[in-house]
């Protein structure tokens, strides 16, 4: 984790961990989260992040899934990590610098990849990578951490940055 984080560039330490302790608060966040989340196999997804805005204050931010029907996404059929982008463009982030999302472990779904945790789905994946990452001004950056938090067993997360998520799962 430690590891990670010098490794990125954007990252500070942040008044908002001095002030609320400790990440534990953001994986509580994400996992509170779950409640919003709306899924038709009850499939729920919750998240939190850090994000920086352009005059250099730092704001938390929130997401949750929504598939209301089985069958293709259908328009406002959105990911926790989707909505957390949202979020921060909304709130004038220039950076995300990390997020947490909370859901129950499973394979990934384009590619059967199992790595204990569920990490961003291809839907997302493939956002970041034609729609995010192509334009300097989202907030969501190759460095971007996501903790992906087993919401079955929370002590369990991984952090994957959007780099890496992109270079095992693209
Ligand atoms: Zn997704």
């Amino acid at each position: 984790m430690v590891g990670r984080r010098q490794k990125n560039r954007h990252h500070r330490p942040s008044p908002i961990f001095q002030h609320l302790g400790d990440e534990a608060i953001f994986r509580k966040y994400a996992l509170d989260m779950q409640e919003e989340a709306i899924s038709w196999r009850g499939y729920r997804v919750g998240g939190s992040g850090v994000g920086i805005t352009g005059d250099g204050r730092y704001v938390s931010l929130s997401g949750y899934n929504t598939k209301a029907k089985k069958g293709p996404r259908r328009r406002g059929d959105l990911c926790a990590e989707m909505r957390i982008i949202e979020d921060a463009k909304k709130k004038g982030c220039t950076t995300i610098l990390e997020m947490w999302v909370a859901q129950p472990p499973q394979p990934d779904d384009f590619t059967g990849l199992n790595l204990g945790v569920a990490i961003s789905c291809g839907h997302c994946r493939m956002r970041y990578k034609n729609r995010e990452l192509p334009d300097k001004r989202s907030p969501l950056k190759r460095e971007t951490v996501i903790n992906f938090v087993d919401s079955t067993n929370p002590e369990r997360s991984r952090p994957f940055s959007v780099e890496k998520i992109l270079r095992i799962c693209s």
